[in-house]
């Protein structure tokens, strides 16, 4: 395990995002470092791999930076990068949350630390008014979620604010929300505050991430979608439990995939049995397309990239 997967997000103010986007761009090439930075005048979003000395030394930049020095790391081991490439972006949120009217309530509801939140999930598991919000998409919880777990029917963060008729039956309701590593949590919990009237509203802090690592994921069932070649990784090592299903044969299955056809690229989950006999294909339609890619062991294309090996061509 030579390598470190940092994820990290801050919500602070940067005057210059574009002069802070070079920054990042050059620190992260001149250490090799891979992934997605994301930077908007409202903070910075990231999830990079690199070898161990290189994150290191990166996290110590970011520890020295004036405007960033308070950005907490998430940080798991790998045996390789997770991303092929490096992207740093300026963007006009770091995470994107479609509300029409302006919200600037991220960072006014209260964290919880894992501990606190796993004593939640048991007490939701008994008291209705008590609500554990998951603020992620259906193709996440699909493969793993709290026990208990409010989920909402959106394909994208950005469609939570269209849930409003599932939102306002939490009115009067004590709410824990969660997320993959918490940046969701400080948006959303702050706009539920404003206009859902809950009796309270916690956010989980550090996310599902931090938690498994804290608690060793008790009460997390299945496993946590994750925004890397990775796709999902384990959280409970307490009492672990499968509830992702092929979406061919429905058996349980954790393996998550885009379709091997480019025009289809359905992203979801299958069994190992059935990845191999649709070779990565969703359906029997899409194993005949012309844009079918070259079956590789992984299920994992990029576009543009492999993408480009059709095999019915
Ligand atoms: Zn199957
Ligand atoms: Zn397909």
């Amino acid at each position: 395990m030579d390598y470190n997967v940092l994820l990290y997000y801050n919500f602070v103010p940067v005057e210059n995002p574009e002069e802070a986007r070079e920054e990042h761009f050059e620190i992260c090439k001149s250490l090799n470092l891979k992934g997605r930075i994301l930077i908007a005048k409202e903070g910075l979003n990231g999830t990079v791999s690199g070898l161990k000395a290189d994150t290191d030394a990166y996290m110590e930049w970011i520890h020295q930076h004036p405007v960033f020095k308070n950005t907490e790391f998430k940080i798991d081991e790998y045996h390789k990068h997770t991303f092929l490439k490096l992207h740093v972006r300026v963007k006009n949120e770091i995470v994107r949350l479609n509300i029409p009217e302006a919200v600037n309530q991220f960072g006014t509801t209260p964290h919880v630390t894992p501990e606190e939140f796993l004593k939640a999930v048991k007490e939701a598991q008994q008291n209705p008014d008590i609500v554990i919000l998951d603020a992620r998409s259906a193709y996440e919880y699909s493969v793993g979620k709290f026990k208990g777990a409010v989920t909402l029917d959106i394909d994208n963060f950005r469609d939570l604010p269209e849930q409003r008729a599932e939102l306002e039956k939490l009115q009067g309701k004590k709410i824990y929300t969660y997320c993959t590593g918490g940046i969701k949590c400080e948006k959303v919990s702050g706009w539920l505050k404003e206009h859902f009237n809950p009796e309270e509203i916690y956010q989980l802090h550090g996310g599902i991430v931090n938690y498994g690592k804290v608690t060793g994921g008790e009460d997390f069932e299945g496993q946590c979608y994750v925004f890397d070649q990775r796709v999902v990784v384990p959280v409970n090592q307490v009492n672990p439990t499968v509830i992702g299903k092929c979406g061919i044969c429905s058996k349980p299955a954790e393996k998550m995939i885009n379709c091997a056809n480019a025009s289809c690229n359905e992203h979801f989950t299958i069994c190992e049995e059935c990845f191999h006999e649709m070779e990565g294909c969703c359906s029997k339609s899409c194993m005949e397309s012309p844009d079918r890619r070259a079956f590789n062991d992984q299920g994992y294309f990029l576009r543009g990239v492999n993408s480009k090996i059709y095999v019915n061509k």
